[in-house]
């Protein structure tokens, strides 16, 4: 009984190398080939284009050879027929035919779109970005980031597809290559990144391939031994295995279960890391030899478990129910060890034809060529996301593995790189501030502009995967507030922070000190007569343990020079301005001032500050409300929930508690915009409830909902007094019939 040892297609001569027939040029009978294979499932199909692609590559890549010293274009044709064995749609293969040409020709993308289509372009740009990224070190390479970086890259998932068709073709002819360490760094890479990401999209026999591949060069040794040591049990097993297969045969007959039954023996570099990590023998491996048992529904899995768990005694601990619960790559089906005959033990999966299909393909299953079906395979593939996340939803220990892959699929992180083909990984939505302090601080307070892909961008440019970043930098520049609005990452962040209070201190402490020193001028106070030890010991009732201290907190205007003055000589200047004397040196006011600011807002323990209301998100009387005191502009009032609260207020220092005060007679502008069906007397039943509430109407207009397409969107700007108001308005807006949503403007 043959046992398979390589499921994934293999050339079915040695490929191009081989004697080819006289007169056809090895590498035209290799592409024959690979139309005969497409040819079988798809006998209808038009090949044009892939000959077209055949053809074009061709060209291209003449002259270039393999390190082996075969022309190169028998690698991409090998890949192809990878893929083609694969059942890829023409697309893929198209791609696969022309993966090296944009890395390796004067071939540009442009170039490669115009002739062969969106799809295939993006397939190749997709595999020559990945084939760019270099693994610097080890930890590089085995960290789980870089896994899931190679997957967020890709918008498409053919992509990876065709890097792994290419990588099992590489590793099928490591041999060729000369340099044991070039040899010795694919395999490594293809054991730590692309077997585990073959494993994630559920693709068991591209993973079981490509890891028993790297393991021959990785480990000569290590994998001679694992090889002889099957080798020793491989007659005696298969002899074994044929028998267990009848008396399985015939008990599922019996039972009337319709079931083919597989044979197989573990892959050679399974058994090497079950020996290792278990340090047990060969004989001691449950699952080296294995039955797989492939039925039509989930109820014949479990009854056909029954049957083997009747004719020989289960291994305690060895049921594992992957049905029930689904490996994260979607991977299901029934296992079972059973102690059989002669004392042998031997493992049982269970599973049905679509299970199979899974397990072996993964997400290629999912992009299979359908005959008929075209363009169905986005959808599949949605379907194929969506079934995960449900599945995850349903276990009650996803574990880590499901989490991360979860957030593959839905990235949170942008993956970019140097110029030099590092990889910098951002929160989602960083820019080209974010890229620079996630290299270097020094590069983030220098950087002055950035070319994205090679174009200037603004600062705030919006980075994708993929992109490749350049910081252009200018000795001497130093990090604007404005960046703190736009940075995602909390390392830009507080970089930024750090460096804009360091200077803003710096000013503070100058103005500050101007302050006092004008204030005790026009008080008549000589302040050279006032010793350091008394500065010392008013800025420690203040609670700051240095007089610079001191001064900054007047620079920031947290307090007044007369109020400091007062606790030095209280002698001879009182607390607050003596009534009808000239006005201390104000900030000019600005902006929406408040006129009866006493009655509006308190700020605890300050007086003779300038209150205004932020802009940006324009508090109401009665909203949760922060103050930040600015300098030289009083304190800024925002509403708590205002986002620039936290992009803005980045020193705690300067923040302070306020808080409404009871009377008032003040009103607040808001804007409201209301999203109605287009319907006669809208505006007057609007109108009407604004008017019974007092609200003043500053203006009211009407436009088309463009993005619905239908109703009207109508804007308000009222006056209100106070957010208990604006809530009672906007709960009655809601109930008029026809309106559909009130929103608040801020
Ligand atoms: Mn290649």
């Amino acid at each position: 009984m043959a046992i398979p040892s390589n499921d994934i297609p293999a050339p079915v001569s040695a490929g191009p190398s081989a004697p080819a027939a006289e007169g056809v040029d090895p590498l035209e009978a290799t592409y024959q080939r690979l139309e005969s294979v497409v040819r079988q499932t798809r006998p209808n199909e038009d090949l044009e284009p892939l000959r077209k692609a055949f053809e074009f590559a061709l060209h291209l890549h003449e002259g270039q050879r393999r390190d082996s010293g075969e022309p190169y274009m028998a690698h991409p044709l090998e890949v192809t027929l990878i893929l083609a064995g694969m059942m890829m749609d023409q697309a893929t293969l198209i791609s696969g035919i022309l993966h090296d040409v944009v890395e390796d020709t004067p071939v540009k993308i442009d170039e490669i779109k115009k002739r062969f289509g969106e799809d295939v372009s993006r397939i190749v740009d997709g595999v020559t970005k990945l084939s760019k990224i270099q693994f610097y070190s080890r930890e590089d390479r085995q960290a789980e980031s870089v896994r899931k970086m190679l997957l967020a890259m890709v918008s498409d998932v053919r992509v990876i597809i065709v890097k792994l068709a290419d990588r099992i073709h590489n590793c099928r002819t490591l041999d060729g290559i000369k340099d044991p360490e070039r040899r010795k760094r694919i395999a490594q890479e293809t054991i730590e990144i692309y077997a585990p990401i073959a494993n994630r999209l559920g693709m068991g026999k591209v993973r079981g391939e490509l890891e028993d591949l790297a393991f021959r060069h990785l480990d000569p040794e290590g994998h001679a031994q694992v090889i002889h040591e099957i080798a020793t049990t491989r007659q005696a097993s298969e002899e074994f295995l044929a028998k267990i297969k009848l008396i399985v045969e015939g008990k599922l007959k019996e039972n009337a279960i319709p079931a083919r039954v597989e044979a197989r023996m573990k892959r050679p570099y399974s058994v090497h890391l079950k020996l290792q990590k278990q340090r047990i023998g060969i004989d001691q491996v449950y699952d080296l030899l294995a039955l797989r048992i492939i039925t039509d529904s989930v109820k014949n899995c479990y009854a056909a478990l029954g049957v083997m768990h009747n004719e020989w005694h289960p291994i305690p601990g060895r049921i594992k129910d992957f049905i029930a619960i689904p490996r994260p790559n979607l991977y299901q089906s029934l296992h079972t060890s059973v102690m059989g005959p002669e004392g042998q033990a031997f493992e049982v999966q269970f599973r049905t034809e679509e299970m199979h299909r899974v397990a072996e393909e993964g997400i290629a299953a999912h992009w299979k060529y359908k005959e008929g079906k075209r363009g169905q395979a986005g959808d599949e593939r949605v379907a194929w996301m969506r079934q995960l996340v449900e599945w995850q939803k349903e276990m009650r220990d996803p574990g880590d593995f499901m989490s991360t892959l979860k957030r593959d699929l839905n990235t949170e992180e942008v993956y970019c790189f140097t110029p030099g083909g590092k990889v910098i990984m951002l929160a989602q939505g960083g820019c080209p501030i974010d890229f620079a302090y996630a290299v270097h601080s020094d590069i983030g307070h220098l950087c002055v502009g950035a070319k994205v892909n090679g174009r200037i961008v603004p600062l705030k440019y919006e980075l994708k995967n993929g992109d490749v970043v350049e910081i252009l930098t200018q000795v001497g520049h130093s990090p604007s507030k404005d960046w703190l609005t736009f940075v995602k990452t909390s390392k830009a962040r507080n970089r930024i922070k750090h460096v804009i209070n360091a200077i803003e201190r710096v000013k503070a402490i100058e103005i500050g000190e101007k302050y006092l020193e004008k204030e005790a001028r026009r008080l008549g106070v000589a302040l050279s007569r006032i010793s350091s030890a008394q500065m010392e010991s008013v800025a420690t009732e203040y609670g700051y343990p240095k007089i610079e201290d001191l001064h900054a907190a007047l620079g920031y205007g947290k307090y007044s020079p007369r109020q400091v003055l007062h606790r030095l000589v209280p002698e001879s200047v009182t607390e607050t301005e003596p009534a009808k004397t000239e006005q201390a040196p104000v900030p000019p006011k600005t902006g929406n001032v408040l006129e009866d600011q006493d009655l509006v807002l308190t700020v605890d323990g300050m007086n003779d500050l300038l209150i205004n209301l932020a802009k940006c998100c324009n508090p109401i009387k009665g909203e949760p409300i922060v103050g930040y005191v600015t300098r030289g502009k009083g304190v800024m009032v925002h509403a708590k929930e205002c986002k620039n609260v936290d992009n803005l207020l980045y020193e705690a220092e300067r923040r302070v508690n306020v808080e409404w005060t009871r009377a008032s007679g003040r009103t607040f502008r808001v804007r409201l915009t209301v999203y109605s069906d287009d319907r006669l007397g809208m505006l007057n039943q609007i109108t009407s409830i604004l008017f019974a509430e007092n609200s003043n109407i500053q203006s009211l207009e009407t436009r088309e909902d463009n993005e619905r397409g239908e109703g009207k969107i109508i804007d308000v700007t009222t006056d209100v007094r106070d957010k208990k108001q604006l809530e009672k308005i906007t709960a009655t807006l809601r109930r008029i019939s026809g309106v559909r949503n009130v929103d608040r403007i801020q």
